[in-house]
């Protein structure tokens, strides 16, 4: 075909864009993709990068760089988070778009994928230097933003609170409020109930029927959790009260685990009082990277991407991999796991929970109308089971593992908007 896309591994282990557009080119084959729709997919639509100079508390002034990339919009407006840390890349921020289009194909929402980051890190400003930098950012994207055209919500580091300047800023510039330009927002300015444990009930739904279908019983199953912010912290939680036992856990300064289970209320508590899981009384000391090796039945990545390697593959223990992060796993180890009899939920899968409720969201607040937290969750429920069947269906039609089968859905769905719309002019 007439794409350039034979990269090599090597490069692709070391940039997400290069691994999101291998994951796309797999399926492609698999599931006779056209050239020509084929070669629009590997682009995003739209990339901004702006410049957010921010006044700092000691009256200094700092320039940040920030992003907003719009993937695809065939299925309808843009939808992804935005996410602050000093790593932040364009390519990064890219894959992650890329990643948006097909999550919201694969649980059938009528969005397309966008994603935005802005390169600081928010641990070391202040709360008044947080507000400044989102409200400037805002207004910088807001050129390309908004509830009919994209709408962002949280990702890593960003809470509710950072929602609530960023509807506050828009609605400011429009002259009134509107709430549907942003999800997970505080309930109190039209944010949705269950909005802040979505991502992580999406991944326990799917983890229970990927438990059924391995046969594995869920009361008692040991879980590895790394990463405790709100995808981690949460699935810990949930999972516990359906009956997993959570036996280690890790945050970005290191990790705790107790084969017999961990105590997740205290240890909830201690990382609200202290900011990490690190020094919890109830366990042994354990890092980052060991917690992704941990004798357990169910693995949840749930912080950054690229930390399940070819190197480390070959070594982890659980049965089922559910990616609450977004792009955890390298595709050399995707390989080797699917090898292994391992079933990965791939994140497209596993944490779309999140936009799902995002959806809910949004659908309440041009509604002005809102929903019951049962009905939510019942909806949710829907949603993920649904995706979960259609995925290994595909996965199993076809002979391949969760995210070729996912991809399968997903790009299938986004190909047949895209080819109905046609190409304009
Ligand atoms: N940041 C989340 C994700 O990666 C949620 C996006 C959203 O709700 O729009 O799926």
């Amino acid at each position: 075909m007439a794409t350039s896309i034979d990269r090599s591994a090597v490069q692709a282990a070391e940039n997400v864009w290069l691994m999101a557009q291998r994951q796309l080119d797999e399926v492609a084959t698999l599931i006779g993709l056209s050239d020509a729709i084929h070669l629009y997919l590997r682009q995003p639509k739209r990339v901004l990068e702006v410049s957010v100079p921010v006044r700092m508390d000691e009256g200094r002034f700092s320039m940040f760089t920030g992003f907003r990339v719009q993937h695809n919009m065939s299925r309808g407006p843009a939808k992804g988070g935005i996410r602050f840390h000093p790593d932040v890349t364009l390519d990064e921020v890219k894959a992650l778009a890329m990643w948006m289009t097909w999550k919201c194909a694969l649980v059938n929402i009528p969005f397309g994928g966008a994603k935005g980051g802005v390169i600081c890190d928010p641990k070391a400003m202040s709360m008044q230097e947080l507000e400044h930098l989102t409200r400037r950012f805002t207004s910088e994207i807001s050129i390309i933003i908004g509830p009919e055209k994209d709408i962002p919500a949280p990702d890593v580091y960003t809470t509710p609170q950072i929602m609530a300047w960023i509807m506050d800023t828009y609605s400011m510039q429009k002259g009134y409020s509107i709430p549907g330009v942003v999800t997970g927002k505080p309930i109190a300015i039209g944010g949705s109930l269950g909005r802040d444990k979505a991502t992580a009930r999406g991944c326990l739904y799917v983890t229970n029927e990927a438990m059924k279908v391995r046969n594995i019983p869920i009361e008692g199953a040991r879980v590895a959790i790394q990463g405790f912010g709100n995808a981690g912290m949460h699935a810990a939680e949930l999972m516990a009260e359906d009956g997993y036992t959570i036996c280690a856990v890790s945050d970005s300064r290191g990790g705790v685990a107790n084969a017999k289970g961990l105590d997740v209320r205290g240890l909830v508590a201690h990382k609200q009082e202290t900011g990490s899981v690190v020094g919890f009384g109830g366990g042994e000391k354990i890092s980052n990277k060991d917690v992704l090796e941990y004798d357990c039945e169910v693995l949840v990545p749930a912080a950054l991407e690229k930390v399940i390697t070819a190197e480390n593959a070959p070594r982890i223990r659980a049965k089922i991999i559910a990616e609450a992060a977004n792009g955890p796993t390298l595709p050399e180890a995707d390989a080797i796991l699917h090898d292994r009899g391992i079933m990965v939920l791939p994140d497209i899968l596993a944490n779309a929970g999140g936009v799902t409720v995002s959806y809910f969201e949004w659908v309440q607040d041009l509604q002005e109308n809102f929903w019951e937290e049962d009905e939510i969750n019942a909806r949710l429920k829907h949603k993920m089971t649904r995706a979960f069947r259609e995925t290994y269906e595909q996965a199993t039609r076809h002979n391949v593992h969760m995210r070729t089968g996912a991809y399968a859905v997903a790009v299938n769905r986004v190909a047949e908007a895209t080819k109905l719309r046609g190409l304009y002019p």
